[in-house]
């Protein structure tokens, strides 16, 4: 790539060596997908050893691209948990889709402007039309849905709490929460995502606002929380929204969705379904009933750069209630184009201004795959999950956790602690050969399994059941 510009002329060299550049990188990303299964899940980083190596570049000078590449590509081999890796059996990271990968290009190489619709009417329409598509899927009526893609599942959680206390409490858009006549308070289970006490925060309602549920059988305990409504309310305090989680992080459990929709319903409360994970099973037939009651959620979080395996990040909020959204974020300018009749400026629908196209490597991923090829992709990580929950039984292992989602927790009978969980889930990990983590359930300490990378084979779950059995011999 000797012909490759340096300098200012680097920004937009001609055809032949942009093209020799591109070749380079698909060289580079075809030799990584040939040797990821060979090499460790993970290796121990030397974080001096990693800073030095960054900051020797100190950009003064220009630098051949196939050099500065190479170099940022070994840091990332040698200093990254390898979540692309078939045995990553860990946190909702997927293995990216390579339409999801070339659909992050071509966002950025077209770089639209999302804030306004008649900046980027295509890039618009494709995410307002992808919204509907996962809102349909999800029970609601596709021409009732409004909401917008977000950087994640906290971002998408809070656009839930602001639309809640706005549409609870129309002064707190305008006057704050000084304007209320008592204290707001929310509820979410013991299990749920702690974005949440971020969220609470941010949004000034504060920490204690947020309840956590106690769970039973790791799901929100409906009459807990009905008593815990009334207590509040005899208290003063003012309830306004109620989270179910869709699938919780640490163990893939479902609160009773229908339970909780009827209670919201009787008492007046916002009801969000955090289904940041858990969400994605609506376009398996096989898998959408376990979310049953989901439609009947005021909003819904589902995050694309989870199980829907697009990269990072894409999150979602979805609502049938279009008015609130545009009542929580409105505001008009004078330097933003105006509005075209019949669109929303998604600047009007969200809490971004700016906004990449997100949803493009969705919209790529989904044609090109399919909602069927989607539907075979998560079937067959429920039931590799399956066989990873039989084999670990079989093997004498606790199986702790109960969902229709491929996450599975286990615990070693014969040693309950945390200490002996975390010292077994490290030597897993030191070893490279997978990755997994601990995880406490309901006090309970146990390991943590999510078969998430369409790389996965059932040969590499054996590996696994292998990885811990042998680290169970070994760890006292
Ligand atoms: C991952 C997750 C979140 C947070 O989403 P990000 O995309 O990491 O911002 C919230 N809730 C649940 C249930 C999650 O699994």
């Amino acid at each position: 790539m000797d012909d490759f510009p340096l300098g200012r002329a680097s920004f937009d060299p001609p055809p032949p060596a942009a093209e020799a550049l591109w070749r380079h990188v698909t060289e580079l990303l075809a030799d990584e997908r040939e040797s990821i299964a060979g090499r460790a899940v993970s290796a121990p980083v030397d974080a001096a050893a990693l800073r030095a190596a960054v900051e020797a570049y100190d950009f003064e000078r220009p630098a051949a691209p196939e050099t500065v590449i190479g170099e940022v590509a070994d840091l990332l081999r040698e200093a990254t948990v390898h979540t692309t890796h078939p045995r990553y059996f860990g946190l909702f990271n997927p293995t990216p889709t390579l339409m999801g990968i070339v659909g992050e290009t071509l966002a950025a190489a077209f770089n639209p402007q999302l804030a306004a619709w008649s900046h980027a009417p295509a890039a618009a329409e494709i995410e307002a039309h992808l919204l509907r598509f996962l809102g349909g899927r999800l029970g609601y009526p596709p021409e009732r849905v409004a909401g917008s893609f977000t950087s994640g599942g906290a971002e998408a959680n809070m656009t839930a709490v602001l639309l809640a206390l706005t549409r609870a409490w129309p002064r707190y858009g305008t006057e704050g929460l000084r304007a209320l006549p008592g204290r707001p308070v929310m509820y979410a289970s013991a299990e749920s995502h702690l974005a949440w006490l971020k969220i609470a925060h941010a949004t000034g309602i504060g920490r204690d606002a947020v309840r956590l549920v106690p769970t039973t059988g790791l799901r929100m305990d409906v009459p807990d929380l009905a008593r815990r409504l009334a207590a509040d309310r005899a208290a003063g305090d003012l309830p306004f929204l109620v989270v179910a989680t869709a699938g919780t992080t640490a163990a893939g459990a479902i609160d009773p969705l229908h339970e909780l929709a009827d209670l919201c319903g009787d008492q007046g409360l916002w009801l969000h379904a955090d289904a940041a994970y858990g969400g994605a099973a609506a376009l398996s037939d096989r898998l959408r009933p376990a979310l049953s009651g989901i439609e009947r959620a005021d909003s819904i979080t589902v995050d694309a750069h989870k199980w829907l395996s697009v990269p990072m990040g894409a999150g979602a909020l979805l609502t049938t209630d279009a008015e609130g959204l545009a009542e929580t974020f409105r505001v008009t300018t004078s330097y933003m184009p105006a509005g075209v009749p019949e669109t929303v400026d998604p600047y009007t629908s969200s809490q971004q201004w700016s906004r990449r196209f997100m949803g493009l490597k969705l919209f790529l991923s989904l044609a090109v795959a399919g909602r069927s090829g989607y539907a075979e992709q998560l079937d067959r990580d429920a039931e590799l999950a399956a066989g990873l929950r039989a084999k670990l039984a079989a093997d004498g292992w606790d199986i702790v956790n109960d969902t229709p989602l491929p996450v599975v927790c286990f615990a070693d009978p014969g040693n309950g602690t945390w200490e002996h969980h975390e010292a077994l889930a490290a030597r897993v990990v030191r070893g490279g050969r997978a990755w997994i983590s601990p995880v406490r359930l309901d006090g309970r300490a146990a390991l943590r399994a999510c078969v998430i990378s369409h790389r996965t084979s059932s040969a590499d779950v054996d590996v696994l059941v292998e990885t811990v059995d042998r680290a169970r011999k070994v760890t006292t």
